[in-house]
């Protein structure tokens, strides 16, 4: 390759690269534009300019890397989420967009009622959940448990930078918040089967926590068994739940719920992909 390099031929050494490595060219665009510290709508119109020695060799480096499997979001230490940047690293989940698809349905379902509801987010991570909410519906006041102390770290971090106002605590689920109840109890738990793990793609199994992930050995719905345990004495009695599902465990887990708590209906919902990705609990009055 030349020495003065141009954006749209860096890219087409890129993709080709990272096609031949079973990796989504996408990426290409994501790391040029990092290091271009542009927007998007500038990084379209700089396709023909030319890149500084200093940035061609940072993104031939990164587009490498990826494809040994270290997720993009690794490399340049952000994913987007809702419309605000999200630091990641490799102590919490990455946010994905189906979980962007739950943060919309709580707030569409809270925005007529309760208009301070108090949030409890278990199993915060990079804090998206907990963070999101509380912008968006600032009278709110939401609290974000997480086993790892790491991870809260990322997230106190990511609630500073973007002004949120979340209290951030450590502990396993209820833990932390013992003898307290909530209008809103908001979860993204492990749910992946453990059986499942070694499938997953590399970015996914070599370089994000197994500690978000994992579910338990088989249908991987046991920490929705532990939250619909306690939920009787945490969730009011006016109040909802929310919790992010795998593609396969929608009957599972509305059964569950159900089981747990008889008075309250409980229905399961799909992603724009047509799969089941939430399930919602209603208040006992409904
Ligand atoms: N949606 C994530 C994935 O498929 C899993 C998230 C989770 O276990 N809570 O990688």
């Amino acid at each position: 390759m030349s020495e003065r390099i141009r954006v749209y031929e860096a890219l087409q050494w890129a993709s080709s690269f990272l096609e031949k490595h079973g990796r989504e060219m996408r990426a290409a665009d994501i790391l040029l534009k990092h290091h271009l510290h542009v927007k998007w709508t500038e990084f379209h119109l700089k396709r023909r300019d030319v890149l500084s020695p200093a940035v061609w060799e940072a993104f031939q480096k990164d587009v490498k890397a990826h494809s040994q499997g270290i997720p993009v979001q690794h490399l340049i230490g952000y994913e987007f989420f809702y419309g605000r940047r999200f630091s990641v690293s490799n102590k919490v989940l990455i946010p994905r967009p189906e979980t962007e698809e739950l943060v919309a349905h709580v707030i569409e379902s809270l925005s007529s009622k309760n208009d301070s509801p108090t949030i409890l987010d278990l199993g915060t991570g990079s804090g998206a959940i907990a963070i999101t909410l509380a912008l968006e519906i600032p009278k709110a006041k939401v609290c974000a448990v997480d086993i790892s102390e790491e991870a809260l770290h990322v997230a106190i971090e990511n609630n500073d930078r973007l002004g949120a106002n979340v209290t951030f605590l450590q502990g396993d689920l209820f833990a932390p918040v013992e003898g307290k109840k909530w209008d809103v109890i908001v979860a993204n738990p492990p749910y992946i089967p453990k059986k499942e793990w070694e499938q997953l793609d590399v970015t996914v199994k070599d370089h994000e926590p197994a500690l978000a992930l994992i579910g338990d050995e088989d249908k991987g719905v046991s920490f929705y068994e532990e939250i619909a345990r306690k939920l009787p004495v945490t969730l009011k009695k006016t109040g909802f739940a929310f919790f992010e599902i795998g593609y396969n465990q929608g009957a599972e887990v509305k059964s569950i719920m159900e089981q747990h708590l008889p008075k309250r209906k409980v229905t399961v919902k799909k992603d724009i992909n047509g799969k089941d990705r939430i399930v919602q609990v209603y208040p006992e009055s409904e």
